[in-house]
C-alpha cells in the first residue's frame, strides 16, 4: 500500500475529536450539543437570533479549554512533521486540537472557533474570549464581528488549494466524518479520479463508505496511529 506514495491528503471530521470529549455533529440524535443544525449553523439563524448563535459558539469555544488532543491528532502531527513529500490535513472541525497537537500543514475548511470574522471588511482575527453580537472589528472598527464558522450555504475556505492537493494525491485518507456534508463528502471521488488510493477510518460505515478502496472501522485513537506507523515504516 505504501511503496509508491508521495503526496497525501487527509480529511478529518468531528469523529477524530470525539475521544477528546467533543460531541460529534449528527450523532445518534442528529443534533449538535442539543441544537438543530438549522438553528445554529445557517446565515438565516444568525440573522434571526444572533444572541443564541453567538452564545452557542461561545460555549463551544470555552469548552476547548477543557479538552486535549488525543492519540489520533498526535499521530497526524507526527506524520506531518516527518513526511518529506506533500501532505495536507484538511479538517472540517472548528476545534483547535490538530494545531495543539502540532500539525502545521492544516486547513480549517469550515472555519475556527478561535477566530472572529468581520462582516464589514472580511478580516479574520484570532479570538479567545466570548464574542457577543456587536463586537468591534480590530481592523475597521465596525461592530460587526461574527463567529468565523462556515455555515450551511456558505463557501468553505481555501477550496482552490484543497482541490489542487487532491489532484496530486497518491493517498487520500478520510477520518471520523459521516460523509454527509458537501463539498468535503465529494473529495474521495476527486482523489480517486486523480489516481489516489483511498482509505476511510471511521467508527461506523459512513454514507460514502463504498467509494473508498479500503474502509477500516474502529476508534480513531487506534486506527490513526496504526496507519501512521505503517506510513512511516
Ligand atoms: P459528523 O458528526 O457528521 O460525523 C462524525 C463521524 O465520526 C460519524 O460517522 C461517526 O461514526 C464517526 N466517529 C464518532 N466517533 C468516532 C471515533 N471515536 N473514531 C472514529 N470515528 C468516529 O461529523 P462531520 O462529518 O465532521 O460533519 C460535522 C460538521 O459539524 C463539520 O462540518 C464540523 O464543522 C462541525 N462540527 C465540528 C466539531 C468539532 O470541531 N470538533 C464537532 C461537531 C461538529
Ligand atoms: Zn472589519
Amino acid at each position: 500500500m505504501t511503496h509508491d506514495i508521495r503526496n497525501i491528503v487527509i480529511l478529518t471530521g468531528a469523529g477524530i475529536s470525539a475521544e477528546s470529549g467533543l460531541a460529534t455533529f449528527r450523532g445518534p440524535d442528529g443534533l449538535w450539543e442539543g441544537h438543530r443544525v438549522e438553528d445554529v449553523c445557517t446565515p438565516e439563524a444568525l440573522a434571526r437570533d444572533p444572541v443564541l448563535v453567538h452564545r452557542f459558539y461561545d460555549e463551544r469555544r470555552a469548552k476547548l479549554a477543557d479538552v486535549q488532543p488525543n492519540a489520533a491528532h498526535e499521530a497526524l502531527a507526527a506524520l506531518d512533521a516527518s513526511w518529506g513529500d506533500d501532505l495536507l490535513i484538511v479538517t472540517q472541525n472548528v476545534d483547535d486540537l490538530h494545531e495543539r497537537a502540532g500539525a502545521r500543514r492544516l486547513i480549517h475548511m469550515h472555519g475556527e472557533l478561535r477566530s472572529a470574522l468581520c462582516v464589514a471588511c472580511g478580516k479574520a482575527v484570532s479570538w479567545g474570549d466570548p464574542l457577543p453580537p456587536g463586537s468591534s472589528c480590530t481592523g475597521c472598527a465596525a461592530p460587526r464581528l461574527r463567529p468565523d464558522i462556515v455555515f450551511f450555504g456558505e463557501m468553505p475556505y481555501r477550496m482552490d488549494r484543497i482541490y489542487a492537493a487532491l489532484e496530486q494525491a497518491d493517498l487520500f485518507v478520510s477520518i471520523g466524518t459521516s460523509g454527509a456534508v458537501y463539498p468535503a463528502a465529494g473529495f474521495v471521488q476527486t482523489a480517486r479520479h486523480a489516481g489516489a488510493h483511498t482509505i476511510e477510518l471511521n467508527l461506523d460505515p459512513s454514507a460514502g463508505s463504498a467509494l473508498f478502496d479500503e474502509s477500516r472501522l474502529g476508534p480513531a485513537t487506534l486506527l490513526v496511529p496504526d496507519l501512521v506507523r505503517t506510513l512511516l515504516s
